[in-house]
């Protein structure tokens, strides 16, 4: 039998302490890279195949912007945000790889909505700009002479009216053009249709447009809600909520003297829906579905204290 000794391993404070401080270092590196940039809102959500349609809700502030990608990598921006969003525009759009756009959508003439057109015409290449189906178009000047300068195509929305973007259905529902006293009541609504699930783009329609939707529609259903100006009290009545009966919504808003979005509107939708997202709190939000299953994504850190003044 061997009874012989271990010699201890003497090693210095300095080199312990040296090591720790590697090795810390190292695992702060690992977690920083792989976090992600942005946050899975559903992951009980498993998306199957690779055909794939994403809507990118952009955080414009107090504004609206939305970009669809289809499948076929065709792309749609419905309205651009204020002319002083640029940089940010650029930024998420270069994050979520949008490089080019077959189509932009002015759904009316308000500048939280249309201030960036000219830019985009001019930066993504614009194939074609769709504007309301209105006589006087003299608020979309800007947006008209860079569509010209530029060779885009400009067209007039028409409803009711299906286009097809790749395997994409944009159901125009209304045009804009019964409502020409009042600016907001006369935006471009959009049903979007992929396989099983739909998307409704409302602008800032207010409830005149709702009841007209809903007596003339037997269907409005959709799955998620783009919720109308911004989340303001007039709108998104619970006639037109109930009609829409939405799974998800989405309210495009930011700092703003108005209130939006109005406690009555967000306590509705919290009753209406499973899942409330709101670009002031949650950043850009990301919907990706197969056509049947739906997952969201947001694009930030909790903005929550940062807007709650
Ligand atoms: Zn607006």
């Amino acid at each position: 039998m061997s009874s012989k000794k271990k010699r201890p391993i003497s090693v210095s404070p300095t080199v312990v302490s040296a090591v720790v401080a590697v090795l810390t270092i190292i695992v702060v590196l690992i977690i920083t890279s792989i976090r992600p940039a942005y946050s899975d809102a559903t992951p009980e959500v498993i998306l199957e195949g690779d055909e794939l349609l994403t809507v990118y809700f952009l955080d414009v502030g107090e504004g609206d912007c939305a970009v669809i990608v289809t499948p076929e990598n065709k792309t749609v921006m419905i309205d651009t945000g204020t002319r002083d969003n640029e940089q940010n525009v650029v930024d998420q759009l270069r994050e979520f790889g949008v490089k080019t756009l077959d189509y932009l959508i002015l759904t009316h003439a308000h500048t939280d909505h249309t201030g960036l057109a000219s830019y985009i015409i001019e930066r993504y290449s614009v194939k074609t700009l769709i504007l309301p189906n209105l006589d006087d178009v003299s608020g979309f000047s800007y947006a008209v002479n860079a569509a010209k300068s530029f060779g885009t195509e400009i067209q007039r929305a028409v409803s009711p009216h299906t286009l097809n973007v790749g395997s994409v259905l944009l159901n125009f529902v209304f045009d804009g053009n019964d409502f020409v006293t009042d600016n907001s009541n006369s935006s471009i609504e959009i049903l979007l249709q992929y396989k099983e699930r739909s998307v409704l783009f409302t602008a800032d329609n207010e409830k005149p447009v709702e009841d007209h939707l809903v007596s003339e529609y037997k269907n409005m259903k959709a799955d998620v809600l783009k919720v109308a100006h911004h989340g303001s009290v007039t709108s998104t009545t619970q006639a037109f909520l109930d009609a829409v009966n939405p799974r998800y919504a989405v309210i495009s808003v930011g700092r703003n003297e108005y209130g939006h979005p109005h406690e009555s509107v967000t306590e509705r939708l919290f009753v209406a829906c499973e899942k409330v997202f709101r670009t002031d709190r949650d950043g850009a939000v990301k919907l990706v579905t197969d056509g049947k299953n739906i997952k969201f994504y947001t694009y930030s850190e909790d903005k929550t204290s940062q807007n709650a003044a």
